[in-house]
This record gives structure tokens, C-alpha cells and sequence, in this order.
């Protein structure tokens, strides 16, 4: 192998491996925003970040409908 052969290969190499840990971290941050919406509104499947959100939106959405027990405990 030609030495400027070499340094062609090394070069593709490592575009390669970049554009791989770019392809991970646009899965990881897909993956924690979905991880982010962990409150689904059990009335219209709205999804919210947090238990204050979900409870305020439940009390102001569906007031007709009781409150989810895992939302009693929430201080909205
Ligand atoms: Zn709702």
C-alpha cells in the first residue's frame, strides 16, 4: 500500500466514525425528549413533562372526570 493510500483511507475512516457519533447523538436526544413526556393524560392522551403539568391540565381539561390517584399527592 502507498503511503498517500494510507492517509485516504485514515481520512474516510474517521468521516466515517464522526458521522456515526452524529447519527448517535441525534438519537439521543430524540430518545430523551421522548423520555421527557412520561405523563399521558388518561382522559385525551395529551403528553405532558411532569406531574404539575398533567394535574393542571387534568383540572382545567376534565373536571367532570377524578383526579388520577398517582395525581392526589401533586401540589399544582
Ligand atoms: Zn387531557
Amino acid at each position: 500500500m502507498a503511503p498517500g493510500q494510507q492517509k485516504i483511507q485514515s481520512q474516510q475512516k474517521n468521516a466515517k466514525k464522526q458521522a456515526g457519533q452524529k447519527k448517535k447523538q441525534g438519537h439521543d436526544q430524540k430518545a430523551a425528549a421522548k423520555a421527557a413526556l412520561i405523563y399521558t393524560c388518561t382522559v385525551c392522551r395529551t403528553q405532558m413533562p411532569d406531574p404539575k403539568t398533567f394535574k393542571q391540565h387534568f383540572e382545567s381539561k376534565h373536571p367532570k372526570t377524578p383526579l388520577p390517584p398517582e395525581l392526589a399527592d401533586v401540589q399544582a
